[in-house]
């Protein structure tokens, strides 16, 4: 059905392209002849129209005509060539730091040249400095381009003018069918959408009227086309990934009770309609022999862990493991407790595997592992080395997804590997993911939301305060703990060397046990030894410690319900998703909580912009969208999700309204394998993780 005429064809192709080109094209992500015609033009100059020059004002950038009417070598803080040109509207002055003394000769007083530049201002009178110039013919018309002139993204040892020459040639190979459209016209004329090859072509060479407000902006048809099915291309890369997943068979798991009915029966609460409707779905998924592949969202406190125990439970109960990995020790030890002390009782036998785990014990737990007789096994990505082997894992759970990208998706996917069969996979994230981003990042996946908060939780109170009035802070941590409750003091560091946050929160430790004698203190962070930091944990659950300074360590996990104040130091410094997450901490009894977000000041107009988000609002979905929006998506996802997130010309923020139709078209092209991998090879490459599938 693809014409051999679609192939790629290698950049070297062109003119003038040897190796030492090539390589320097290569940083730029340019390959091939395709991947140049879709290397776009940052912006555009317009050389098509001659400016008076009087009309100039600062910033305007253009074509003008004049004669020089002085020419003069200045010798002031820099030597400098100044030409006055006229055109019988103004001046302007031309100013040289460089000049050869051939160029003075040439721009004597009396010549006519064209120039190109930009107007600025200069300390007498608006000026050009260095720009494009030509002397011309005393008389006569001036010649003109007749299309915009486009500024790509350049490398170093790349000038604009070689790029452009190259995109000219590449277009005499676009003439020759080189970059085939792909997508079927029906889809075509349902959304109308321009021809491809003239999107391109328009895009590098636009004529004279095109709108250049609209291009800027990257709203014109022809960028939303080629947005559009770039866009695609990332959806069908995932759903490729899923196709591979789901060509292998998974163990079909049946939802007996056996184990579900008791457990539920013993936890200290009902389940909410929310837990309950999501439950199900993932009891559905694996009862079908398709691997799961499933996310669940839902907003800090929803009660996501729950619903993770049960879809362990579902391959226990048919005799099979479920493994639950968590990103960090912290966290994985909360749960290795939690799920410990909700399936022991039970007569399941729980294995804890992690970094820190090790020697004999390490061996032992391997060894529950391997025979089976550990049926449950939780812990770090400790779980998914080599070395691990499963008698029959049936189930993975991931936690707190955010942190892992799709690359540990796939890696975990082939250690579940399992004869014939890949285990059923449930992803949770610790935070809610904003829709757009869920849909264009996460397209592998199936996914169910937790949409309520279990009865009970007030919302926490937050204030945003400088640090200036630290000392009125501390008042009120001095006077919640007199009263009986316990509060958090978070401090965060720019570096991200975790010996320095440490050292950080050690200093602050110091200083409130001076300035608060009377209270008892505990410090938290990642370089105690896990022992003592469970240690310092239990006593502040058990109230033998008033404050709490941590590092942000404690963003995950710690369940304190008589802690009802937070204070967190230079929030300005951490995400949103992380500040929603810290705050998660406290309001999880019944009394009123209060966050205190002490910043420094002063504040840039987004850092406060962001921590008016978190004083308006508790709703995680919410704070998601907003911190897209101000802080974009690759921030959103955690920097290792990036490598998918990376678009050439699309834009999440920008084209999410393409988003529902990207969806629909992808579930329509899925159908057609060839053109599936022509549209991912054109705007993906051979990307590492399609490689891996
Ligand atoms: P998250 O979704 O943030 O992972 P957790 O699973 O840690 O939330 O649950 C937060 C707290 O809420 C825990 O103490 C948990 O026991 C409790 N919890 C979970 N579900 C319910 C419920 N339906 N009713 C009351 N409390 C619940
Ligand atoms: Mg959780």
């Amino acid at each position: 059905m693809l014409s051999v005429s679609a192939k790629p064809v290698p950049i070297t192709e062109l003119k003038g392209v040897g190796t030492a080109l090539a390589l320097k094209l290569e940083r730029l992500g340019l390959e091939t002849i395709q991947d140049l015609l879709l290397h776009l033009p940052l912006r555009y100059q317009d050389r098509t129209r001659v400016l008076p020059i009087g009309s100039l004002r600062p910033g305007d950038e253009g074509v003008i005509v004049g004669h020089i009417a002085a020419s003069d070598i200045t010798y002031g803080r820099r030597k400098a060539l100044m030409c006055r040109v006229q055109d019988g509207t103004g001046s302007i002055t031309l100013r040289f730091f460089h000049f050869s003394a051939a160029q003075k000769n040439s721009l004597a007083q009396g010549k006519r040249i064209r120039c190109f530049g930009e107007a600025r201002p200069g300390p007498a009178s608006l000026e050009m400095v260095h720009p494009e110039y030509k002397v011309i013919a005393d008389e006569g018309s001036v010649r003109v381009d007749d299309a915009l002139t486009p500024v790509y993204p350049l490398t170093e040892g790349l000038t604009q003018g070689r790029i452009r020459g190259l995109v000219e040639q590449a277009l005499g190979w676009l003439d020759k069918g080189i970059v085939e459209d792909l997508l079927p016209d029906n889809l075509r004329q349902q959304w109308q959408l321009p021809e491809l090859t003239e999107s391109i072509r328009y895009l590098h060479q636009p004529p004279v009227a095109a709108d250049q407000e609209q291009m800027l902006e990257g709203k014109h048809p022809a960028q939303q086309r080629l947005a559009f099915e770039e866009l695609l291309a990332h959806h069908l890369s995932l759903l490729k990934i899923r196709q591979k997943v789901q060509e292998q068979g998974a163990p079909l798991l049946k939802a007996t009770g056996k184990l579900s009915l008791p457990f539920i029966a013993s936890l200290p609460f009902e389940l909410t309609q929310a837990q309950r409707r999501v439950a199900r779905e993932v009891a559905r998924d694996m009862t079908l022999p398709v691997p799961m592949l499933r996310l669940v969202q839902g907003d800090v406190g929803s009660g996501k862990t729950v619903v993770a125990a049960l879809a362990a439970i579902q391959a226990l109960e048919n005799g099979a493991q479920a493994a639950v990995m968590a990103p960090t020790e912290i966290l994985a030890e909360q749960h290795y407790n939690n799920f410990s002390a909700w399936l022991e009782p039970l007569g399941v036998s729980v294995a804890w595997l992690a970094g820190k785990v090790k020697g004999k014990q390490r061996a032992r737990e391997l060894e529950r592992i391997a025979n089976g007789e550990a049926q449950l096994a939780v812990g770090t990505h400790a779980l998914f080395q080599e070395e691990v082997r499963f008698h029959n894992l049936a189930v993975v759970v991931v936690d707190e997804q955010h942190r892992f990208g799709v690359h540990q998706r796939l890696s975990l996917r082939e250690k579940g590997c399992n004869g014939e069969q890949t285990p059923h996979q449930l992803i949770m994230t610790a935070t809610p993911i904003p829709r757009t981003l869920t849909m264009s990042a996460y397209a592998d996946l199936d996914c169910s939301i937790i949409d309520e908060l279990p009865p009970g939780r007030t919302p926490v109170n937050t204030v945003v305060i400088a640090d200036g009035r630290r000392d009125e802070v501390i008042a009120r941590v001095r006077s919640a703990c007199s009263e009986g409750r316990q509060a958090y003091w978070v401090c965060t560091l720019i570096e991200e060397s975790e010996a320095l946050q440490c050292q950080a929160a050690e200093v602050t430790a110091e200083s409130l046990r001076e300035t608060l004698p009377e209270l008892r203190i505990g410090l938290v962070h990642g370089r105690l030894k896990a022992a003592e930091k469970a240690q310092i944990m239990a006593s502040f659950k058990a109230a033998e410690l008033d404050l709490l300074v941590a590092t942000t360590v404690i963003e995950v996990g710690v369940d304190v319900p008589n802690a009802s104040l937070m204070i967190i130091e230079n929030p300005e410094r951490l995400g949103l998703a992380q500040l929603h997450q810290l705050r998660g901490r406290v309001g999880r009894g019944s009394v009123e909580s209060f966050c205190v977000l002490m910043y420094h000041a002063p504040l840039s107009q987004q850092g406060r912009e962001r921590l008016a988000v978190m004083r308006e609002s508790t709703d995680g979905f919410r704070i998601a969208e907003k911190d897209l929006e101000l802080r974009g998506p690759g921030e959103v996802l955690g920097t290792r999700q990036t490598g998918m997130m990376q678009f050439r010309i699309a834009d999440l923020q920008r084209d999410a309204h393409l988003l529902p139709r990207v969806k629909r078209a992808a579930a329509d092209i899925e159908q057609a394998p060839a053109l599936m991998d022509a549209l991912i090879r054109r705007w993906l490459g051979q990307g590492e993780a399609y490689a891996r599938v």
